[in-house]
């Protein structure tokens, strides 16, 4: 690996803040390194900002704020049709972005890209979802309506692994409902960030709109402590997310937090098993294991997982993991040294809690000695008792689980603790519908592997996969993002009103 030092920092380019519409640079000794995980190189330096740079964008998004929220909704659509047409024109760019700063291959980075531009899509059309309700006559010449309006300056906080599909899932909706928006990446993988800002402005975002701090803990407490942010939406680790959450909220906030996971697939005996082999080993491997839709169990019913377990072996036999980069890849590195060791240590307390390793991931030897890269594991015969059935490793490490019927497998999706995606397959169109209902996991897949859905429709897990009552984007985003007022009017006729009355007013 790279070693991070002075003279390297002077030479590397350095990313900016992104504030009222410029970059704000900083000094080296303020920054910290960005790596790419193909190679181990330190390719850029990332700001480490806090709480002068969280108060400076704060600054700057209050006063942009009456400009855009009283802009004419369809001269603030018409910017994000711009918006959506450059992200659209730079997609490649920020795919290779992407890539370079995560490690995913190149052909899932473009994936990310066109599933944000899905919100952004929904985003152009929100004065449709903004629309309010108007009943006239609820009482002698008294009309009531509802309507919509922003709440201000509002920011998100977003993880390492979809740099461009997470935060186009929050501030394109947080925007086009009149909002100012700071948003606060991941350091890790800050590249396709800049170029969103950067995109925004060319696309006629007013300056002070969207604006970008970098860093990590100061940053983030600085937006959670912050009096003039009114409402934050966090994406991350379910510790992480439950500081953002009380912290926000006890400070009046409007708080979500979509946070970890670990997801299972119910497999039944009458499923088409090549079907349900691909599906594993595409869910599992994916990313390198890092999504958060990722399927990482299978609970197999009846003899299914002995009938799967040659397929998958099969398939991993023939995955190509490799620099992201390179045409055919299917798994790139995992995104840091760091997160590697994690996992590592993942496959070690598998083994010492009994389930059987099948295929040994840290037996692979990577194309780049200096890269981050793990192979792909397999452990047979987990129970509900380990640890590698209850945590998330957010790696490829993927668990086949037995279970003798389908209530059994059901029962053990239902206790886990985490609640974010599920799948069944089957054949049986009832054993499906069945499964819809009975589940207690909000978003389900029904031989569909990786339920992410779509960018008009809202998202969110359950239990500890998700804090807070509204989930994120769609309707629920438009609700989240907005404060509803509730106006009674009234139009006296002058001379025709009266008598005064102190009864409290009825609708009659
Ligand atoms: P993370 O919690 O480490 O980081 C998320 C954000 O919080 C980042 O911006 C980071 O800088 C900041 N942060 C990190 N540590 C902090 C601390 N101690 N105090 C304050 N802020 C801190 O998450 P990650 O590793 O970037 O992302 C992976 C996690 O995100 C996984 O748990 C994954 O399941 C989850 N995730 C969930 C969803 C979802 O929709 N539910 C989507 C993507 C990722």
């Amino acid at each position: 690996m790279a070693i991070d030092t002075p003279n390297e920092a002077a030479v590397l380019p350095i990313l900016s803040h992104y504030i009222n519409g410029t970059a704000v640079e900083v000094l080296p000794e303020q920054t910290g390194p960005v790596y790419n995980p193909a190679n181990g190189k330190v390719i850029a330096r990332v700001p480490r900002g806090g709480q002068a740079e969280v108060d400076a964008a704060v600054e700057a998004a209050k006063a942009a704020f009456p400009a855009w929220r009283d802009m004419p909704l369809i001269a603030r659509s018409n910017i994000f049709f711009n918006f959506r047409a450059l992200m659209y024109e730079h997609r490649e760019e920020l795919a290779r972005l992407v890539t370079r700063d995560h490690g995913k291959t190149f052909p899932d980075a473009l994936a990310e890209v066109l599933r944000g531009i899905e919100t952004i899509d929904f985003a152009c059309g929100l004065p449709v979802h903004m629309s309010g309700m108007n009943t006239p006559n609820v009482s002698t010449k008294v009309d009531t309506e509802t309507l919509r309006v922003p709440l201000g300056v509002t920011a998100a906080i977003t993880p390492f692994n979809f740099p461009v599909m997470v935060p186009t899932w929050i501030y394109p909706i947080a925007l086009m409902a009149g909002n100012t928006v700071i948003l606060k990446p991941s350091s890790h993988t800050p590249g396709a960030t800049q170029l969103q800002a950067e995109l925004w402005s060319q696309a006629g975002g007013p300056a002070g709109t969207f604006n970008i701090v970098y860093g990590g803990k100061e940053a983030v407490k600085a937006i959670v402590e912050h009096k003039d942010i009114k409402a934050i939406q966090f994406v991350g680790s379910t510790a992480v997310g439950r500081y953002v959450f009380e912290e926000g909220t006890k400070r009046g906030k409007r708080v979500g937090a979509y946070t970890s996971a670990k997801n299972a697939m119910l497999v039944l005996p009458d499923a088409d098993l090549d079907l349900v082999a691909d599906a594993a080993v595409a869910s599992g491997f994916g990313s390198a294991g890092e999504r958060c839709m990722a399927q990482t169990l299978m609970v197999a019913v009846g003899d299914t997982g002995e009938r799967l377990r040659p397929k998958i072996l099969e398939r991993i036999a023939k995955l190509k993991i490799t620099d992201g980069m390179e045409p055919g890849a299917d798994m790139g590195p995992i995104y840091s040294q760091e997160h590697r060791e994690s996992i590592v240590k993942w496959i070690g307390v598998g083994e010492s809690e009994g389930a059987e390793l099948v295929v040994d991931g840290r037996k692979f030897q990577g194309p780049n000695p200096d890269g981050f890269f793990l192979g792909v594991s397999l452990f047979d015969n987990v129970t509900p008792e380990m640890k590698i059935f209850n945590e998330e490793i957010f790696g490829p490490v993927f668990g086949i689980v037995h279970a003798q019927t389908y209530e059994e497998g059901l029962a053990l999706i239902n206790g886990h603790k985490y609640a974010n995606g599920t799948a069944i397959f089957t054949t049986n169109g009832g054993a499906a519908r069945r499964f819809k209902l009975e589940v207690d996991v909000p978003m389900i897949g029904i031989n569909v592997p990786i339920p992410v859905p779509a960018g008009f429709m809202s998202f969110a897990g359950a239990k500890d996969s998700a804090i807070g009552d509204l989930p994120m984007r769609g309707e629920d985003g438009v609700r989240f993002w907005t404060q509803q007022k509730m106006v009674t009017e009234r139009w006296p006729e002058p001379g025709k009103e009266g008598p005064l009355s102190l009864v409290f007013p009825g609708n009659s």
